[in-house]
């Protein structure tokens, strides 16, 4: 449990509580820091608000607008004459930047507190490095951008998500042998391949690798580019055997969206129009004297104009590493938090509600919150991390009742839109996003917090029938 003392210390005048990445969860930390009354700066390296998403504006969120606005951020908006999406609407990326977080950045609270192009690359205590503990806790924090300028800060919120660092391609989690040397062939996961990188794929041979979400939709999108367009190829590259968790139950799934989305899928490969290279571990790659890619494990190859690595994220830690953090081993989230959002053990409806205690560093007054809380565990869901947002500004502005009395707003019924992740790497151990029908369950809340009650395996829900890029998780 965090020190109330150390954080309250750290509320000192005049330096803000900086706030790294203006995505959703950034800006909903922000939302409730300006509501608390306590000073704040947004710093971003994009040109603009939420940049990680604006690469996957043409994809269309799993779950309604309902599970996708901050509370607080709600309340700025509607101060400022917004009108509130229909709830129960899918938004796609770009909606979700257009509809509610950039008319956000322009609400008077947050107008002037958001610094774009500002890349943080290293963050440390003024006078100390990661060993020196003596009065550390009394130090700012020092936040140094990529331009070379510092800042200081009271406390530090980083909410820098994974988007920027995805997985390798090589099969044993460390990249391929000749990885780098191929980088430009290799395209960054959820490419818009109908639309804005159409040219890229159309009439060309593309290997898809990974298992996930992220694998399905672009499959999906190149399977109806390759209607479009004579001489698209596909291939789909797998390290597992088994691609039943992909595809789903079918007809028989109790999720009807799911099965589609998995049906079509299925269908693609059985007609042969995906090609499935299962079992496949990439251990090389390498340019072929026609300049295309080729990716080797053991003997057998598979050679492509261009691969998407579609094979998850995982979070920087280097920027922040001469703080104290306290990593999971497994997950690079904290430890606390690691047996809670283990896709191993569980689907997003069943991750319970969790905050400042479980975000907590040795390091006082640093919380890493959002996407890049779960470290590598692929079940993040924007629910969850508003609600980390709002404990952990809570406990800053030293209301440890509000900070603790931690609470997922998970409805009633409705189902989980897949059990596909978003960019995992889709092996074994991929939980998923969402588990069996809901059903209602109790946790038991750690020490000092009250019971919450949840969803097993139902937080989102899914109508639509459109292909995979239109309907996210669940097609
Ligand atoms: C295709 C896709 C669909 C998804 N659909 C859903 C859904 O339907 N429902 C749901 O609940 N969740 C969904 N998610 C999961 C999750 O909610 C999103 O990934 C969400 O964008 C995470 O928000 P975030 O604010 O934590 O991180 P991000 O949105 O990644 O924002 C991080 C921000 O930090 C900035 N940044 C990064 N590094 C630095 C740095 N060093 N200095 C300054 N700024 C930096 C980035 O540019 C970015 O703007 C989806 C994810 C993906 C990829």
């Amino acid at each position: 449990m965090v020190n109330e003392q150390n954080n309250a210390a750290l509320a000192a005048p005049g330096r803000p509580v900086v706030v790294i990445g203006a995505g959703p969860v950034g800006l909903a930390a922000a939302a409730h820091l300006a509501e608390r009354g306590v000073d704040f700066l947004v710093l971003e390296s994009g040109p603009g608000v939420a940049a990680a998403i604006e690469e996957w504006r043409h994809v269309k969120l799993f779950s309604p607008w309902r599970y996708d606005i901050d509370s607080a951020a709600r309340r700025l908006l509607q101060q400022a004459g917004w009108v509130e999406p229909e709830l129960g609407k899918l938004p796609t990326g770009g909606d979700l930047i257009d509809s509610y977080l950039e008319p956000l950045t322009k609400t008077p609270q947050l107008n002037d507190r958001i610094r774009y192009n500002a890349q943080v690359v290293a963050v440390t205590r003024v006078g100390f490095d990661r060993v020196r503990t003596a009065g550390r806790d009394q130090a700012p924090f020092l936040i140094r951008l990529a331009d070379g300028s510092e800042i200081l800060a009271a406390a530090l919120i980083d909410a820098a998500g994974t988007w920027r660092r995805p997985n390798v391609l090589g099969g044993s989690g460390i990249p391929a042998r000749g990885e780098a040397d191929v980088a430009e062939s290799i395209a960054h996961a959820l490419p818009d391949v109908l639309g804005r990188d159409r040219d890229r794929y159309a009439g060309r041979r593309t290997a898809v690798v990974g298992a996930g979400h992220s694998a399905a939709t672009t499959l999906l999108d190149l399977g109806a580019l390759a209607e479009e367009v004579p001489g698209t190829e596909i291939v789909w590259v797998v390290r597992g055997t088994d691609q039943a968790r992909t595809y789903g139950g079918g007809e028989a799934d109790e999720l009807p969206a799911r099965g589609a989305l998995g049906s079509r899928l299925k269908k693609l490969v059985q007609s042969g129009q995906v090609e499935l290279v299962g079992s496949f571990r990439i251990e090389a790659v390498s340019r072929t004297a026609d300049g295309r890619v080729e990716l080797a494990a053991g003997e057998r190859r598979v050679v492509a104009d261009t691969v998407v690595n579609s094979t998850g994220f995982r979070p920087d830690h280097d920027m922040v590493g001469e703080l104290r953090l306290d990593l999971d081993s497994i997950m690079g989230s904290t430890r606390a938090l690691a047996p809670l959002i283990d896709p191993n053990q569980h689907s997003c409806g069943t991750v319970p509600p969790h905050g400042v205690d479980e975000l907590a560093h040795p390091e006082p007054g640093y919380y890493a919150v959002g996407a890049k809380s779960y470290g590598r565990a692929p079940t993040f869901l924007l629910a969850t991390g508003y609600e980390q947002a709002r404990s952990v500004v809570a406990a800053l502005a030293g209301d440890w009742a509000a900070a603790r009395d931690v609470q997922l707003d998970l409805p009633e019924t409705g189902v989980c839109s897949s059990n596909l992740a978003y960019g995992d790497a889709g092996d074994e151990t991929a939980g998923g996003c969402c588990g069996p029908a809901p059903q209602a369950v109790e946790i038991t809340a750690p020490a000092g917090r009250g019971l919450a009650t949840g969803i097993s395996g139902g937080l989102l829900t899914v109508i639509d029938d459109k292909p995979a890029s239109q309907s996210g998780c669940c097609g």
